[in-house]
């Protein structure tokens, strides 16, 4: 069976009667809905358009369009006059539309009856979600959040491509402070949770990152006694967390205690070969991609699928039709020099991945990295940039090529742990000359930076233009 991603308008039908009841709106009017959309765009016959308020587009400024191409009704935060009083009687008035989508879609939920699993954590999440998704998949028909779609604005939209006929569903649970994971959990309630790391993303906004443990395991809240908590054993803050509530299960490499583990880890080529020790017996896996992260993703998604009931081995065998999802850690060559792209986002947590995986990769030349700008890191910027330059020095990158403005610091740490090969660059055009001259065959060229640093377009100008 295959993971569907599913696509726009397939959920099952509701009466806009009884959305305003879950949104405790009064309704006396009839009408269906197929869909539920925010993009005014989309809107056809049968839609519901929930007018978000937002700093550039108002949705309230196309509430009447969306009834003239045949919206059933709209939620908005205020009356607006369409100049249709039929219309006008159409529309949901709520305090919080974005928050709407969620009850909206809490509703739609209850009305299924599968396996959810909630993914969350710092690092690793769409992965982590990918992987379960190819582990569920292999048993049951199975739903999983599009891409990245992991706020409360994207879950509901996963939520609400669920079917009569969907047997289990990975959603994933992004948060940028307190109470989102929260809300997320009670609209999908997880019979399986996950959390795969905690980290340092999000310490601007939280403080702490006991704090971004706290905020993490808000997924808790929407799980029912006895549910269970995969947790990655090897975080040291994961590692002693303990809920009475809940079965904790933990996996991890490192990690004592660990119900689920991995060993005998070996990469040969894009492949990493290693065995899950659970309940005393070994299971062989082979994962499409490499790094010890990816080991650990893996292990969490092996656990998910023993606790709905999957064959381990089974579960370990689906683990090889993990196909990573759009420019996360994925390789090619060029020229004789294996490219990594790893240009989706960049994180603390995540750089020292890439280096200490790449640190392990064989190589018959040399290994080089280009790391841009790890965006939106706050005040702890100058510091973690400088850290990532020190962490690249002491784990043997030949090469280091640093690009963008918070990068600066991370050449300067670089230099100082006494990296030789290290430079600094201003702009794409001197650093795609540069790798053009010196990359050669046998290389491992590694690229990772923050969506915005766009590193992708580096890789392509190397590929085809040198
Ligand atoms: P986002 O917050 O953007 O949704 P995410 O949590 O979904 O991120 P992924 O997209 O899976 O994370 O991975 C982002 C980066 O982190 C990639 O570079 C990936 O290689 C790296 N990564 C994946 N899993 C782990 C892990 N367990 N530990 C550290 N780094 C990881
Ligand atoms: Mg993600």
């Amino acid at each position: 069976m295959a993971a569907t991603e599913g696509a726009g308008k397939s959920m099952i039908e509701l009466l806009v009667s009884e959305i305003a009841q879950a949104l405790g709106v009064p309704f006396e009017g009839g009408g269906t809905v197929r869909e539920v959309s925010t993009d005014s765009r989309t809107i056809g016959p049968g839609s519901l358009f929930v007018a978000l308020p937002g700093e550039r587009f108002d949705g309230h400024d196309y509430i009447a369009k969306a009834f003239a191409a045949g919206a059933a009704a709209c939620v908005a935060e205020r009356k607006v006059s369409t100049g249709n009083p039929v219309w006008d009687e159409r529309i949901l008035v709520v305090p919080d539309s974005q928050r709407s989508l969620l009850q909206i879609a809490a509703y739609y939920r209850q009305k299924f009856s599968f396996l959810s699993v909630g993914v969350t954590g710092s690092v690793g999440k769409t992965t982590t979600k990918d992987m379960i998704a190819a582990v569920l998949s292999s048993r049951f028909a199975t739903l999983k959040t599009l891409g990245n779609e992991n706020n409360e604005i994207g879950l509901p939209r996963t939520v609400m491509r669920l079917m009569p006929d969907t047997q289990a569903a990975v959603f994933e649970m992004g948060m940028s402070g307190f109470g989102e994971i929260h809300d997320l959990t009670l609209c999908v309630r997880p019979d399986i949770g996950v959390i795969t790391t905690i980290g340092v993303s999000h310490m601007l906004q939280l403080g702490s990152r006991e704090n971004i443990l706290k905020a993490k395991t808000e997924i808790c809240d929407g799980m029912a006694d006895g549910a269970t908590l995969l947790l990655n054993g090897d975080n040291d803050l994961l590692q002693n967390y303990q809920n009475r509530r809940l079965n904790v299960v933990k996996y991890g490499i490192d990690g004592l205690d660990c119900a689920i583990s991995a060993k005998n880890i070996r990469e040969a080529g894009e492949d990493t070969h290693f065995s899950i020790s659970y309940e005393g017996n070994a299971y062989p896996c082979t994962l499409p991609c490499i790094g010890r992260h990816n080991v650990l993703n893996a292990l969490a998604a092996f656990g998910v699928g023993v606790f709905a009931g999957i064959p381990p081995q089974s579960c370990a065998d689906a683990l090889n039709g993990y196909q990573p999802s759009g420019m996360r850690q994925r390789m090619r060559e060029c020229r004789g020099v294996r490219i990594v792209e790893d240009c989706y986002n960049a994180s603390p947590d995540s750089m020292r991945a890439a280096i200490e995986t790449l640190s392990t990769m064989a190589c018959a030349g040399k290994k080089r990295m280009v790391l841009a700008d790890m965006l939106e890191l706050g005040e702890i910027s100058q510091d973690s940039h400088r850290q990532i330059g020190v962490f690249a020095a002491q784990k043997g990158v030949d090469a280091l090529y640093c690009y963008g403005g918070e990068a600066r610091r991370l050449y300067e740490g670089a230099r100082e742990a006494g990296l030789k090969d290290c430079r600094w660059f201003p702009d794409k055009e001197t650093l795609t000359e540069t790798l053009c001259r010196e990359a050669v065959e046998g290389d491992i060229l590694w690229f990772k930076g923050s969506r915005g640093m766009k590193l992708e377009e580096v890789i392509t100008r190397f590929c085809e233009e040198c």
